[in-house]
């Protein structure tokens, strides 16, 4: 999939007021971002704007207000922190449409970037309102979609003004495309997907887009108590969905007959209770006592894993192999990693789906040994569920 990109578009822009959706949804903790990631990942798209004379201004949402202004996601704290970072002039305004935005706008120089406060403090923005999606547009001239993570969202500020402004893909957004599709369109085999984390129903898509494509299937996490129990086994207090037994049957049927290898887990890390201080022993997938809950794959489950994705050329993975905050539990998710961080060494294609399982990595220090850690969650299982994403669609070329 080629996008309209950045480069191609800035020779245009000197002295041109800009509009740049970025995703400065960050944790924050009592007022204070504990993790600038999200920030530090549009700063190329940024960098590139400011070299190019043109005139910046961020547009982002902070957690979910729900059409209210609610102070404590106020965006303020990250102008302070953008500038901290970066050492560049950036003023904040309280409001992301209005003539607030229009008076800060009129005295901007060059040099200044200005941060909009949280677009979802307007309800009109995650129903895409016509005439407020009109009303952010209009004091810009051209808009940069830089927000892969809120690219599977029509709303005003990720869809809205893409369609009334010219407009291309940043970096981050370009960078994010290019690495999925890869994967998505072009994988070179073997071709492994690993599944884990704790719900079936959101990776259903995923599996069955891809089920044509992959080599092999790995589940683990508590996902894969619910393929257990489809397939006769006592899970005991296990996670489980019992509304999907059926799809993990007809998906293990449908593998087999597509010759796609499905690897579960052999053994797993039981406990009495979802609790990091509960003992916990290891026992075989198939004597999982009745009181007792799985909340991690066991030593030989992850060998056998890491034996298939150091084999791969390109491998895809979404989903924690076990409850990986608590450390006792964590030990399948770091033995996949290392596996995966082994399958990069060797030339292979390595992409890690965002939310929990980029948490996941980042934590047990694996992010810098895969090839791609995507910053999109919802967006990047929609993207391998084969959807077109609404925030990249008008900036598609071929
Ligand atoms: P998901 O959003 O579906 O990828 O789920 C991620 C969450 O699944 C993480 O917070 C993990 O702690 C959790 N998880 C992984 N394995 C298990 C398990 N065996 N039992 C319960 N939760 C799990």
């Amino acid at each position: 999939m080629e996008l309209r990109r950045l480069d191609e578009c800035l020779p245009g822009l000197k002295g041109k007021k800009v509009l740049v959706r970025v995703d400065f949804n960050v944790p924050m903790h009592e007022g204070t971002i504990s993790d600038d990631t999200r920030i530090r990942a549009h700063i190329s798209t940024i960098e590139k704007l400011l070299a190019s004379g043109a005139h910046i201004s961020l547009v982002s949402h902070l957690g979910r207000p729900k059409g209210t202004v609610v102070p404590d996601l106020s965006l303020s704290p990250v102008a302070d922190r953008l500038s901290e970072i970066t050492g560049w002039a950036v003023d904040f305004v309280d409001d992301c449409i209005g003539d607030k935005v229009k008076q800060k706008l009129v005295n901007q120089k060059a040099d200044q970037i200005l941060l909009l406060e949280n677009v979802r403090f307007h309800a009109e923005e995650t129903k895409n309102g016509a005439s407020f999606a009109r009303e952010m547009a209009s004091p810009f001239a051209f808009f940069v979609m830089d927000a892969f993570s809120a690219s599977h969202r029509a709303h005003a500020s990720t869809r809205g003004v893409a369609d009334i402004l010219p407009g291309c893909a940043g970096d981050l957004l370009v960078r994010e495309i290019e690495s999925l599709s890869k994967v998505r369109d072009n994988p070179e085999k073997p071709f492994t997907l690993i599944l884990g984390g704790a719900k079936v129903s959101d990776k259903i898509g995923v599996i069955e887009n891809l089920m044509d494509h992959v080599s092999t299937i790995i589940v683990g996490g508590g996902m894969a108590f619910t393929f257990l129990k489809a397939m006769g086994k006592g899970i005991g207090r296990s996670l489980c969905e019992e509304e999907k037994l059926e799809f993990a049957g007809q998906m293990l049927t449908l593998a087999s007959e597509k010759g796609v290898q499905v690897l579960l887990p052999s053994d797993v890390v039981v406990a009495a209770e979802f609790d990091a201080q509960s003992q916990h022993r290891i026992v075989l997938a198939e004597e999982i006592p009745d009181n007792m809950m799985g909340l991690d794959i066991g030593p030989v489950s992850a060998a056998a894993f890491g034996e298939s994705i150091r084999a791969s050329r390109t491998v895809l993975w979404n989903g924690p192999m076990g409850v990986f905050e608590m450390k006792p539990f964590a030990e399948g998710t770091k033995m996949v990693g290392e596996a995966l961080s082994q399958c990069t060494s060797n030339g292979g294609m390595t992409v890690v789906g965002g939310g929990d399982t980029a948490a996941a990595v980042n934590l047990l220090g694996f992010d810098r040994a895969v090839s791609h850690v995507s910053t999109g969650g919802g967006a990047s299982l929609e993207f391998f569920e084969g959807k077109m994403l609404p925030g990249v669609e008008p900036f598609v070329i071929d």
